[in-house]
C-alpha cells in the first residue's frame, strides 16, 4: 500500500469535509431549514472547495494540482459571500465579483503562459481569496448586528476574518519564501501541512457559523411570528402582555405614567351573521388599519381577543388618553368597511384606565375592561373611564 504523507491526508480530509457539506446544504434547502438561495450558494462553495482541493490531491500534473487548485480558490469565497449577502439582503456587488473572477482566471492563465514562478498562483489566489472574505465580513457584519445583535455578528464574521487573515499570511509567506509555498499542496512540506491544517479547521468553522446564522435567523423569525396576530398583523396578546409589563417597569423605575384602552367592536356577531365570516375578518383587518393610522408614534395597537383590541399608551395620563380614545371612536364610526358596493358600518366601545401606583398587569387591564363593560352597558359606541378611586 502506498504511504500517505500528512499533507495528502489533510487534503483528503478537506475533500471529504467539503463533499459532505455540499449535500448537507442541499438538504437544508430542500427541507426548508435554510432559505434556498443562500444554501445553494453554500453548496456551490463546497463544490468549488472540493474541486479545488481535489485537483491538488488527485492529480500529479502541476498545472492541475497547483495552478487550477489555486485558480478555483477565490470562486469558493465568492459563492460563499454571495450566499451570505443574499441571506442578510445585502447588495450583491456583481461588478466587484466579476472583477475578482476575471483577475483570478486572467492572472493565473497569464502567469502560466508567461512562465511566472510557481509561487505566482499562490500570490494571486491568496490575495483575491482574502479580499472576498474580508469584503464579505465588512458588508454582512453590520446587517447581522442589526438583525440578530452583536454576539451573532461576531459568530458570523470572526471565521470569515480569520480565513482572510490566513490567506494574507500565506501571501506574505509565499512572497518571502517562494520555494516553500510555490509547490503543489500534496508535497509534504511544513508550509503545506500548516496551511492545510488551518484550512481544514477554519473550513469547518465557516460552515458551522453559517449554520448558526441560519438557525439564529430562524429563531428570530419564529419569535417575531409568535408575537404577531396572523389575521391583522398586529401584536398579539403575548406581545401586549410583555409591553404592558415594560410599562409597569418604567413606572417603577422612572415614575413614568401610562394608559391603556380596551377596545371592543359593537355587535360584531351581527356583522358575521349578516355578511359572513369573511367580511367579519376583513372588518377586523380594516379596524386594525384604522386604529394604527390614528394612534401616536409610541402607542401600540394589539389584538388580544376575537374582536377585542388594546391600545397601549406610554407616557400618557388619563385626560390625554380620553381625548385619543374619543378620536379613535369617531374615526371608526366615520369609516365603515367597504367591500365592493357593500358598506358595513362599525362602531367600537372603549374603556380606559391609567396605570396607578400599585397596579400589577391584571389590576390595570381589569380596570380598563370594567370601564369597557360600562360603555357597553350605557349603550355602546362610547368611551368610559376607569372608576375613580373613592378617597378614604
Ligand atoms: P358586543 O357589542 O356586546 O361586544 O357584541 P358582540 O356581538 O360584538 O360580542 P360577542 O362577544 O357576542 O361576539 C363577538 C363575535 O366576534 C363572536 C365571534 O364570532 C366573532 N369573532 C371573534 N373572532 C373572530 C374572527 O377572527 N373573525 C370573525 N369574522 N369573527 C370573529
Ligand atoms: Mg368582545
Ligand atoms: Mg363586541
Amino acid at each position: 500500500m502506498p504511504s500517505t504523507n500528512p499533507a495528502e491526508l489533510l487534503l483528503l480530509l478537506i475533500v471529504m469535509q467539503q463533499s459532505l457539506a455540499l449535500p448537507a446544504w442541499l438538504m437544508c434547502a430542500r427541507l426548508g431549514i435554510a432559505p434556498a438561495v443562500p444554501a445553494w450558494h453554500w453548496a456551490a462553495a463546497s463544490a468549488f472547495a472540493a474541486a479545488s482541493v481535489g485537483a491538488a490531491y488527485f492529480s500529479q500534473d502541476p498545472w492541475y494540482s497547483h495552478g487550477l487548485c489555486n485558480m478555483l480558490a477565490p470562486g469558493i469565497f465568492l459563492t460563499l459571500r454571495l450566499g451570505l449577502q443574499t441571506l442578510f439582503r445585502a447588495p450583491r456587488h456583481d461588478g466587484e465579483n466579476l472583477v475578482v473572477i476575471v483577475l483570478s482566471v486572467g492572472l493565473s492563465l497569464g502567469g502560466g503562459l508567461a512562465q511566472a514562478p510557481d509561487a505566482w498562483y499562490v500570490w494571486v489566489s491568496s490575495v483575491l481569496s482574502a479580499y472576498c472574505l474580508w469584503r464579505c465580513a465588512q458588508v454582512v457584519g453590520p446587517l447581522v448586528r442589526q438583525e440578530l445583535g452583536p454576539p451573532a455578528s461576531y459568530v458570523v464574521v470572526t471565521p470569515l476574518r480569520a480565513v482572510a487573515l490566513l490567506f494574507l499570511l500565506r501571501f506574505a509567506a509565499a512572497v518571502a519564501w517562494p520555494e516553500g509555498f510555490g509547490v503543489p499542496l500534496r508535497r509534504d512540506t511544513p508550509a503545506n501541512v500548516a496551511v492545510l491544517a488551518f484550512l481544514m479547521t477554519f473550513g469547518l468553522m465557516v460552515h458551522l457559523s453559517l449554520g448558526l446564522a441560519v438557525a439564529l435567523r430562524l429563531m428570530a423569525r419564529l419569535r417575531q411570528l409568535s408575537r404577531l396576530d396572523s389575521l391583522t398583523g398586529l401584536p398579539n396578546r403575548r406581545a401586549a402582555d410583555e409591553l404592558l409589563v415594560q410599562l409597569i417597569d418604567a413606572r417603577d423605575q422612572l415614575g413614568q405614567p401610562a394608559s391603556v384602552l380596551a377596545v371592543d367592536v359593537d355587535h360584531f356577531k351581527r356583522v358575521n351573521d349578516q355578511h359572513g365570516h369573511l367580511v367579519g375578518d376583513r372588518a377586523l383587518v380594516h379596524l386594525g388599519h384604522l386604529l394604527q393610522a390614528a394612534v401616536r408614534g409610541g402607542d401600540v395597537v394589539a389584538r388580544v381577543g376575537g374582536e377585542e383590541l388594546l391600545v397601549l399608551m406610554p407616557n400618557t395620563r388619563l385626560p390625554e388618553a380620553a381625548e385619543l380614545a374619543e378620536r379613535l371612536r369617531q374615526r371608526v364610526e366615520q369609516h365603515p368597511l367597504r367591500v365592493g358596493p357593500l358598506e358595513v358600518p362599525l362602531t367600537v366601545s372603549i374603556g380606559l384606565a391609567e396605570l396607578q401606583g400599585r397596579d400589577g398587569l391584571h389590576d390595570w387591564v381589569d380596570r380598563a375592561d370594567g370601564a369597557l363593560y360600562r360603555a357597553k352597558h350605557l349603550g355602546r359606541n362610547r368611551v368610559e373611564q376607569q372608576a375613580l378611586e373613592t378617597p378614604a
